[in-house]
């Protein structure tokens, strides 16, 4: 029988892993969303004819792994009501809610416990998600696999041994969405300062990002490797990329992903 998984919560963050699962050939009927609201729950039940609930105690009965995928502001009440179910079945934890530490979720779940901290980004919501997974000392090497079997299902998994390295995660991966997105804005501004359609030169920029992407991915060469190759001397590409040097922005991106960890760290 599949290992039996409980989301509480099932909007943005929970659907996109049940949808990467469930794509990915698990069970629908092995899988239990809940929501306060029946009226939220009826579509999730219907696109992916898994079983959901209003009930988390009574969700997680049966559940080998519980995954907290509310918002952390709700995530103290969630897991004090909780607390004795989960004392007692013991199933493993996942927690993909941002900032809030290990051993604060265990407190509020009544006690030591196996848990995998997950910090995933919104790439998730399309199967190209980035996560970086925690798991603290009670979490055995089988439920280590299953927790990036699930994480998988949305993306790539990277696992860091300290949890403090989690506000790391959060400033290359978690946010790191929006610095390219931000990269596409001002390229798109750029483009059409040099006469392209505003919409012409944002799928441009958006597939040289994604060609980049891929490029990469698949390649041996590491990342200066490759752009000395786009780089003839003397050419277009040597140009931009020197502009980009001598302004700096190498410095400019580590001064803000400093900063992206310094303010996960004052939130958790
Ligand atoms: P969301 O779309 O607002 O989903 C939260 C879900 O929790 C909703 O289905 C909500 O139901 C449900 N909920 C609220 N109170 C509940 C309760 N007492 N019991 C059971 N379910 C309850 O939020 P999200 O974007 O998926 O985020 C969920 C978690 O993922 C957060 O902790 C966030 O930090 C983390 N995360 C999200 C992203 C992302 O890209 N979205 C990235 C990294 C981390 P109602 O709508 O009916 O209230």
């Amino acid at each position: 029988m599949s290992t039996r998984v409980t989301f509480i919560g099932a909007g943005n963050m929970a659907s996109a892993i049940i949808g990467g699962m469930i794509d990915s050939g698990y069970s629908p009927s092995a899988i239990t969303a809940t929501s306060p609201s029946d009226a939220f729950l009826a579509p999730v039940n219907e696109r992916y004819g898994i079983h959901t609930n209003t009930d988390n105690v009574a969700a997680v009965t049966q559940a080998d792994v519980v995954v907290l995928a509310v918002k952390p502001q709700m995530m103290k009440e969630v897991c004090e009501g909780l607390a004795s179910v989960i004392q007692r079945r013991r199933p493993l934890i996942i927690s993909v809610a941002a900032g809030l530490d290990a051993a604060t979720l265990e407190g509020w779940l009544g006690g030591e416990l196996a848990m995998v901290r997950c910090m995933p980004n919104t790439p998730a919501l399309v199967g190209a998600g980035a996560s970086g997974l925690f798991a603290n000392a009670s979490v055995s090497d089988e439920q280590r696999q299953l927790a990036t079997e699930l994480m998988e299902a949305v993306g790539l998994v990277e696992w860091v041994e300290e949890e403090a390295l989690l506000d790391a995660v959060t400033a290359v991966s978690g946010s790191g969405p929006a610095y390219f997105f931000l990269m596409f804005e001002a390229m798109e501004e750029a483009g059409v300062k040099l006469g392209l359609p505003a919409e012409t030169a944002r799928r441009l920029a958006m597939q040289t990002a994604f060609g980049a992407a891929k490029m990469a991915m698949a390649s041996d060469k590491t990342p200066a490797e490759l752009k000395q190759n786009v780089m003839s001397p003397g050419g277009t590409t040597e140009r931009a990329v020197e502009h980009l040097e001598s302004a700096d922005l190498r410095r400019i991106l580590a001064e803000a992903m400093d900063a992206c960890a310094a303010r996960a760290r004052e939130m958790a």
